[in-house]
This record gives structure tokens, C-alpha cells and sequence, in this order.
């Protein structure tokens, strides 16, 4: 193997002090003494494979899987998905709720269940990869995250959350402690599909969508994209253009090529500019044409 090149075969090298509160404000503590020295660790499916390649070298890592506040899903005025939760337990809770199908589409094809019962979902939004499974869905669903430090919290919309490739707008005496979900109103239908190179692989591209439907007019849709742009986006100018609309094939193409003009994808280890252009425009036909059926489906 050339020296430099990726590989997760490596050993850890590094040396690390570990932390293990069981209380939020122990951990916001730390954060607060060793934030800038420090790494949160939930999983470590991302994190542990970025310090073996020497992409980051915490000085001392946070372990929040033993916070309890971190590792619940509670119903309220809003769904609350606390950041630590597996995200097989997230598959979980979903599977058999029909409001949340985008979802649980997603979690069934993210990685392996090996994977899914280390790693989080708040992990997924926070390690910011444009590929993460988790943030379409939960950009449809118009999900919103809380962020804490020592001095309290703040709650922004997953949109805002994301900045850059593997950059979010955390500081860094900032965690993430939840993600809030407001339930999808009657009528909503919801879908994700992903391509991928083999079965249990990071996607070339992904899209999820929710839709609101009465017959055959589409009273609103959110249509989100991963692997296209430097964090996963929502196609709100095709959104716009199907408001209000009736449904059929003409208007769906039309749409199609608008979303394939709205992307700038790159290509990249896991695919070409050319093939996540045109397979949005698939990806989305096929997924719209799901969600849409299962919003006129009977709850
Ligand atoms: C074999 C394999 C296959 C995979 N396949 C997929 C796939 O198909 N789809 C996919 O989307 N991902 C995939 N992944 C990536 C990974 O499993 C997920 O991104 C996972 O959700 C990360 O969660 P984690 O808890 O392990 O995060 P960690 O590795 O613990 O953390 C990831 C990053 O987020 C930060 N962080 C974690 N939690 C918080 C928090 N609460 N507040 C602030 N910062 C936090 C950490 O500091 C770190 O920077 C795969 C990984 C592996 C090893």
C-alpha cells in the first residue's frame, strides 16, 4: 500500500485520554475544559477509522454512550431522538410507523446491522458527510437539532446545521444532545433510495422525499439529495414547482431536469459528476413515484 493512501487496516497509534461521564453537564464540562484538545465519541464507526487514518489526533476523547438523557427516543409535542441513540434502535422504533417510511428506508440500507448497533445518529449528522444516510430523510421530515454547551442550548434546523464537508456549525465546547422531529401531518407520504457500489457501501448518490397528496394534486413535497453538493441539500426550486400541481408523468420529467440543473455533484471515489447528474433525475422518478403512493395509502 502507497504510503498516504486511505486505508482502515491500520492499528491506532495515537495516545489518547478517555473520558466516560454519565451525566450531560459532566461531559459539557469537559468539553468546556479540553474542547479544542477534544473529540466527542459516540460510535466511533466514523471517529475511530479518522484517527487510525491520522486525519484528526484528539488529545482526549468523550465517550456519551453511557449519558442516558443522550440514549432516548421520547414522544412529545415533537418526536425527540436523543443524539446517542444506535442507529438500529432508531430502525428500530421507526420500522413499523408509516409517517416516517423516508426514514426507516434509510436505516435498512445504511451499513450493516454490525454497523448500525455502534454507530448513532447523531454521529451520522455530525461526522457531516455529504453521504450521510440519516440527514435526506431527516431534512424532509424538517428535523431540527439541539445543540448544548456548559452555558445552555440552542435549536436550529438541520438544514443550517450542516456547513461544509465534515464541518457543522458546533463550536467546539458544543454537543449535540437531540434531534427533534415534528410529526408529518395525514395525507404525507414519505420514500429514500440509495446507489451504491456493493451491498453494504456508503451511497453514490441519495435522495429522500416527503410528500403531501390529495387525490392527484400535490398539495406540498420536500425533496432532499445526499452526494450531490458539499452537504445534503434540499431541491427547493422543484419543490416549488410541483406546489399545487397535478400530478403526471410530464410535470415529473420536467421536474426531473430541473433538479439535474439545480446540482453541481463532483466525481469522486465512489462516482462520477456524470452519473450522480443524470441518476438524480432516476433516483428521483423512482423515488417520488413511492412516496407518493404510499401517501394515498390508508393510515
Ligand atoms: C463499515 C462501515 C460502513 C458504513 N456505512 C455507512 C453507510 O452506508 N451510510 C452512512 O451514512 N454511514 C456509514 N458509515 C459511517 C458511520 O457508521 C455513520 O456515520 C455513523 O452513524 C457514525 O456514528 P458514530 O456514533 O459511530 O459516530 P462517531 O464515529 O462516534 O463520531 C463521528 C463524528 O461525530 C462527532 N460526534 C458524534 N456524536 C456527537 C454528538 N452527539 N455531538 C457532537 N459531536 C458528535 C464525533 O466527534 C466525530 O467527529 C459506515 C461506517 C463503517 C465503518
Amino acid at each position: 500500500m502507497k504510503e498516504g493512501t486511505m486505508t482502515n487496516s491500520r492499528i491506532l497509534m495515537q495516545e489518547f485520554d478517555y473520558y466516560s461521564p454519565t451525566t450531560l453537564p459532566e461531559a459539557l464540562h469537559f468539553l468546556k475544559e479540553h474542547g479544542v484538545e477534544a473529540k466527542v465519541m459516540a460510535g466511533g464507526t466514523d471517529l475511530l477509522v479518522q484517527m487510525k487514518q491520522e486525519i484528526v489526533a484528539p488529545k482526549y476523547l468523550i465517550n456519551i454512550r453511557n449519558i442516558q438523557g443522550l440514549c432516548m427516543i421520547e414522544h412529545g409535542k415533537d418526536l425527540k431522538v436523543g443524539a446517542a441513540v444506535l442507529l438500529n434502535d432508531v430502525l428500530l422504533f421507526f420500522k413499523g410507523d408509516k409517517r416516517f417510511r423516508a426514514l426507516s428506508d434509510a436505516l435498512e440500507c445504511l451499513a450493516e446491522v454490525q454497523v448500525r448497533n455502534m454507530g448513532t445518529v447523531g454521529g451520522n449528522l455530525c461526522n457531516a458527510s455529504p453521504a450521510a444516510d440519516s440527514a435526506p430523510p431527516l431534512l424532509v421530515y424538517d428535523a431540527k437539532v439541539k445543540l448544548a454547551n456548559s452555558q445552555g442550548e440552542r435549536i436550529l434546523p438541520l438544514e443550517d446545521f450542516f456547513k461544509d464537508v465534515n464541518k457543522t456549525d458546533l463550536s467546539t465546547d458544543e454537543m449535540m444532545t437531540e434531534i427533534l422531529l415534528p410529526y408529518p401531518e395525514d395525507g404525507t407520504g414519505g420514500a429514500f433510495m440509495k446507489t451504491k457500489r456493493v451491498g453494504a457501501d456508503i451511497s453514490k448518490i441519495s435522495c429522500a422525499i416527503s410528500v403531501k397528496r390529495e387525490g392527484d394534486i400535490c398539495l406540498s413535497s420536500k425533496i432532499a439529495f445526499g452526494s450531490v453538493a458539499k452537504v445534503p441539500i434540499r431541491i427547493k426550486a422543484a419543490e416549488n414547482a410541483l406546489r399545487k400541481e397535478k400530478v403526471n408523468e410530464d410535470l415529473l420529467l420536467k421536474i426531473g431536469e430541473l433538479i439535474m440543473s439545480e446540482i453541481n455533484p463532483i466525481s469522486d471515489i465512489r462516482s462520477t459528476a456524470v452519473y450522480r447528474k443524470e441518476m438524480a433525475k432516476i433516483l428521483f422518478l423512482d423515488v417520488f413515484d413511492l412516496a407518493w403512493k404510499r401517501a394515498g395509502e390508508k393510515k
